[in-house]
């Protein structure tokens, strides 16, 4: 690892991070590519030409598709080559993960499988746990799948009621309960299951293997989308599952649940990135096609319009995905050189970036929403058709919103662990909250304006982040212990930091691609970031008013409000000409192309 200054999760709200030590998917290797063309070949000739067949729950094809991925070394990636694996670094299984989110619901089986279904027994299994089953799950002859939800037990997920209780000879437990919403549920030969052991506070994580006795399994569930994965109820009946199979220790289950939870999130935005880029290629091909009143229809403005923000937000949720994702392997990286075993530091790393996992779950799921919704516009009457790709990806899209914590747990992940983080002391958020506060009582100070496109931009961004800890500040000085309850303006603020750490991301891979001068694409990525903050920043001012009309008043409240305005003002940009630009270009390209 280079001599870089890592930031801490969380810190890139109070300092600035520095272009050249963010990782950007331009980076990737030769070998890395490799990997990713792998997956996509086996996506493109093995998944999607059978995706009709695996929609009708045909779980003989499902298993035999993993397996082949399995066979191929795909569901090893991320495997360490003692386990039969190759060992690759998180970025790169991130990169695997965006091509195979370009298989529709199999992403799903495969995502659910490679991380859920394997890494809680990578990072938290004993040795013997590890030899026994890591290399079955890293070569496809065992599918994995992850028990955790209840019928009684969602986003609560603690309060579970399934059972594990010790044998009198103290060999094995009888667990009991019924799981539902499990995705690889019919196909499974490994289950990761959470139950309490007796009356204990916290969850414990059992592996169980599929046949053992007393285990039956639901029909496969009639969803809205994904219907290519196996999502079933499970139904444990006093089975038997030997001590030797207690997952890390007695009550570190819900802790175990969580951090895979954080590890599942950022994967899900890779996913996500993967499944627009696919959409946007559909869109274009189909829009140039597409002729009416005499012309094709993407040389209608109203049309460049929907390709060009299709393409500027998903560039911006790759940009903030691969530089998190980065962050938790440098982080994960610098643990293991101090000492700490692999599993444990790569289980710290994604603590530690809990906020950045968050943040780009809930904007890559929110972004697929919006590129699928704009992709079936596109292709009009045709978008409603099962013939099309676009129908498809739209029904498999909403889940994203849901699973892996939904978004409204997550966005309260993101403001609720900056405050206990401030609290704690390990994120100074009070000396620039109070900079700001006196900021606002002085006579603005409107700078010197500077002529470099990037001050610029950055300047805006620090302004942003300014109105965040205004807000947060103040709302916390009000409520105090109660702030909790104020889930609406925990919303504002979770969209405020959420946009912030995008348009950074996007500006800080745009200005290191500048500084290495090897892309043509530089000034549409330039038209893409001026469109994208602009944007962000009416977006942010709104959330953020919204946020100081609900408890500031008199003198303070207009403070603050003139304070929202300062700290959110954009440089107008001509946004019309600049997203037909961009558009241009992927009319051209025929193809998402950045
Ligand atoms: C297709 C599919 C596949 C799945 N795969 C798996 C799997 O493999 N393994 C597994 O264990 N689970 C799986 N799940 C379960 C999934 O993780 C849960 O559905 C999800 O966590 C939400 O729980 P819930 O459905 O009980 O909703 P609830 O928790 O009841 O939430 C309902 C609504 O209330 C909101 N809400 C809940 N609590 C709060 C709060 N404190 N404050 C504000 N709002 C709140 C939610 O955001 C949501 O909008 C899957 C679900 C689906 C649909």
């Amino acid at each position: 690892m280079s001599e870089k200054t890592l930031l801490k999760g969380g810190e890139f709200l109070i300092k600035e991070t520095i272009a050249q030590n963010i990782f950007i998917p331009e980076e990737f290797t030769d070998e890395q590519r490799m990997m990713a063309q792998s997956c996509r070949e086996f996506t493109e000739t093995q998944v999607i030409p059978q995706m009709d067949q695996l929609e009708k729950h045909d779980r003989k094809l499902l298993t035999k598709l993993l397996k082949d991925a399995g066979e191929l070394g795909l569901l090893g990636i991320s495997v360490p080559e003692e386990y039969d694996g190759f060992g690759q670094n998180f970025v790169t299984s991130m990169l695997t993960t965006e091509e195979m989110g370009k298989g529709f619901s199999f992403a799903v089986a495969f995502s659910a499988h490679t991380g859920i279904g394997t890494l809680p027994i990578l990072y938290y299994g004993t040795e013997a746990q590890k030899q026994k089953y890591i290399p079955k799950l890293a070569s496809g002859e065992f599918i994995g799948a992850y028990c955790l939800t209840e019928a009684e037990a969602g986003s609560d997920a603690n309060s579970g009621k399934t059972k594990a209780v010790l044998s009198a000879d103290g060999t094995y437990y009888n667990l009991t309960g019924v799981k539902i919403w499990i995705t690889n549920g019919g196909v499974a030969d490994l289950l990761i299951v959470f139950a309490k052991i007796d009356d204990d506070k916290n969850l414990s994580a059992f592996i169980v293997e599929a046949n053992s006795a007393g285990l039956t399994l639901g029909n496969d569930e009639e969803k809205m989308g994904i219907k290519g994965s196996s999502t079933v109820q499970i139904y444990f009946e006093d089975v038997k599952v030997p001590v030797e199979n207690l997952l890390g220790e007695r009550n570190g289950g819900f802790k175990i649940a969580l951090n895979i939870l954080n590890l599942g999130r950022i994967k899900l935005s890779g996913a996500t990135v993967g499944a627009c880029k696919g959409v946007i290629s559909h869109a274009v091909v189909f829009a140039n096609e597409r002729k009416q009143f005499g012309t094709s229809i993407s040389s209608f403005g109203a049309i460049k319009f929907k390709l060009a923000e299709m393409a500027i937000r998903t560039f911006a949720s790759e940009s903030l995905t691969y530089r998190a994702s980065q962050n938790i392997d440098d982080a994960s990286q610098s643990l293991t050189a101090a000492g700490m075993d692999k599993g444990k530091a790569s289980v710290e790393a994604m603590r530690q970036y809990a906020i950045e996992a968050s943040i780009a779950k809930v904007f890559g799921s929110e972004v697929l929403d919006y590129v699928v919704d704009e992709g079936v516009q596109i292709y009009g009457g045709m978008g409603y058709s099962a013939e099309t790709p676009v129908e498809r990806a739209y029904r498999d899209s909403r889940i994203n919103r849901i699973f892996e914590g939904t978004n409204e747990i997550n966005r309260m992940v993101i403001v609720g662990e900056l405050l206990k983080r401030g609290m704690k002391g390990e994120l100074d958020l009070m000396t620039p909250a109070m900079a700001v506060a006196k900021e606002l009582m002085s006579i603005p100070d409107f700078g010197s304006s500077t002529t470099n496109y990037f001050d610029g931009k950055k300047k805006m961004i620090v302004n942003f982040k300014k109105a965040i800890l205004m807000v947060a500040g103040a709302a916390l000085q009000k409520f105090m212990d109660k702030f909790a309850d104020e889930q609406e303006i925990m919303m504002n603020l979770a969209d405020m930091t959420i946009l912030t750490y995008a348009a950074e991301s996007m500006l800080l891979r745009i200005e290191k691609l500048s500084v290495k001068n090897t892309t043509q694409n530089i000034d549409l990525m330039k038209d893409m970031l001026d469109v994208y903050v602009y944007d962000v920043a009416s977006v942010i001012h709104k959330q953020g008013e919204d946020a100081v009309n609900t408890f500031a008043v008199s003198d303070e409240k207009q403070a603050m409000l003139m304070g929202m305005k300062r700290f959110t003002k954009a440089q107008s940009v001509n946004v019309v000409a600049a997203r037909r630009r961009i558009a241009d270009k992927i009319i051209t390209d025929n193809k998402y192309g950045f």
